[in-house]
């Protein structure tokens, strides 16, 4: 995803484990794992995401296509979070190619536009304009922005460790940190896969025999 170093294995490398969740949220994801990174991946002891720059919403982000109806049928409200330097032509929020991918309930996404700085939905003072009409309308902010850095790719649970790696008081991993991913990423993973997603992920992670299945 990012040109920056990824502390990730490198191809040709062996794969990282998975392990099976089966008492999450995400019902059309019926094969969903999560990868042995969460449980190895460190973060500093200051570290929190509410110290979120939102550096990582540069490129936009993608949502999928019922999604993207959504906040389109929900354009005025939007309109009314934005400060009137932002577009508010909802027919430029949206990059107009549909993606296939299986992460997303319908299978199929598309990316919000981005100007040469950032995502058309952040405004000057680097908040989410979808994240603030959330007061009017609970659930328009995309659900991965929410779920972020914690990610899904390829049905594995998983966090998106290289896209901000350089933001290490908010989600970029240090090494011998003292605080992991669950520390850090709780209310994530609980809102990714429900609460008992989470006790499942917490469960594999306290497990020391831990073995694919
Ligand atoms: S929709 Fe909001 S949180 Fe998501 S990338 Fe755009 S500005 Fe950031």
């Amino acid at each position: 995803m990012s040109e920056e170093q990824s502390l990730l294995p490198e191809v040709g490398e062996p794969p990282v484990p998975s392990y099976a969740l089966r008492e999450h949220n995400l019902k059309y994801l019926p094969e969903l794992r999560v990868g042995e990174e969460l449980f190895t991946y460190r973060f500093a002891a200051s570290c929190s995401v509410n110290s979120c720059s939102a550096r990582c919403c540069r490129d936009g982000v993608l949502v999928d296509i019922a999604h993207r109806d959504r906040i389109l049928s929900e354009a005025a409200l939007v309109v009314r979070y934005m400060e009137p330097t932002q577009d508010h032509n909802p027919e430029n929020w949206f990059d107009s190619e549909v993606e296939i991918d299986a992460d997303f309930p319908s299978g199929r996404v598309v990316n919000t536009n981005s100007n040469p700085e950032t995502c058309v939905f952040l405004d000057s003072k680097r908040r989410c304009v979808l994240h603030m009409a959330e007061v009017e309308s609970p659930g328009l902010k995309p659900f991965f922005c929410r779920a972020y850095p914690i990610a899904i790719d390829h049905a594995r649970v998983t966090i998106d460790a290289d896209w901000c790696p350089q933001e290490t008081n908010c989600c970029g991993p240090v090494e011998g940190g003292e605080q992991s991913v669950l520390d850090v990423c709780g209310g994530e993973l609980s809102f990714l896969l429900g609460e008992a997603g989470f006790r499942e992920v917490q469960r594999i992670s306290n497990d020391p025999n831990r073995s694919e299945n």
